[in-house]
């Protein structure tokens, strides 16, 4: 199989063309176990955190990169993000009366939304709308919308691993081989899932171009992790604004929050939500 919790980068000497070789098991895992998602939803989640880590590759900037998929049937959301260091997390939201009946996630018609979030400064966001239920197309997409340059997706995910491949056409330098692109797209073309799957890096190089100089770079760790802390969860709930949390710790006694990702639990008494608002005075 595609080698696991890691990425890895290849290129092609004298191209403009360079690829990602992706594989998720263990990240993959952590991420579901806290949850008890349908197999579908299993499924399009691994792809989608697949794709969160081949996107990942293309972060010129420390910070992280932000996929969500928007839907409007009995699965709502789900999101994957990988930072430039190879952490990884996801969640899915869905109606959980519904648990045995989905038996799978209908993209058609929702929404692929990227958001680039750079540690220092502005996030960029790209929507592309999902005209399939092939989650690899809308990238392919965003790409030739966004950058004007191609590029080739392949996702898959049996519940357990998940592996992606992609494939991209960097801007063309003066002397490069201006036939690569279509020559390594329609190479890389014949991968089969199963081989994606199953295969592990060097073989899957080797089985689409082995006529060709492809030059692979180390291996970059993927693993769970999540960035939630006591500070941004204070900075989220601060957003319901003073009055409201007051109430709430007038009925409760205090607030309590777990994040949807990792279920970590925080909790603010009082004195912890007046900190969040320094400007307030309590009485
Ligand atoms: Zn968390």
């Amino acid at each position: 199989m595609s080698n696991l919790d890691s990425m890895q980068r290849f290129t092609f000497d004298n191209t403009d063309v360079r690829g990602e070789l992706v594989g998720l098991n263990k990240s993959l895992n952590s991420a579901l176990s806290k949850h008890e998602y349908p197999e579908a939803i299993k499924i399009e989640l691994g792809k989608l955190m697949a794709a969160s880590a081949l996107m990942s590759a293309t972060l010129k900037y420390e910070g992280r990169l932000c996929l969500q998929v928007r839907l409007s049937g009995d699965v709502t959301l789900i999101q994957a993000e990988t930072t430039n260091t190879g952490e990884i997390r996801a969640i899915a939201r869905y109606d959980e009366s519904k648990q045995q009946d989905i038996k799978e996630v209908e993209l058609q018609g929702g929404q692929l939304v990227i958001t680039l979030e750079p540690a220092v400064g502005k996030p960029y966001q790209g929507v592309v709308p999902l005209d399939s239920n092939h989650l690899n197309e809308a990238f392919e997409y965003y790409f030739k919308q966004s950058e004007q340059l191609g590029s080739r997706f392949w996702l898959v995910c049996n519940g357990i691993t998940a592996s992606g491949f992609m494939l991209q056409q960097l801007p063309a330098s003066a002397e490069s081989d201006e036939d690569a692109w279509d020559r390594l797209s329609h190479l890389a073309s014949t991968l089969k899932e199963d081989e994606l799957r199953d295969l592990d890096n060097q073989t899957i190089l080797y089985r689409l171009f082995h006529e060709e100089q492809v030059r692979i770079y180390e291996e970059t760790p993927l693993q769970f992790a999540c960035t939630c802390s006591k500070e941004r969860t204070g900075n989220a709930i601060a957003q319901l604004g003073f009055d409201e949390l007051m109430d709430i710790i007038a009925e409760q006694g205090k607030i309590s929050v777990d994040c949807q990702f990792c279920l970590q639990h925080y909790s603010f008494n009082k004195a912890q939500v007046a900190e969040l608002f320094p400007e307030k005075k309590l009485h």
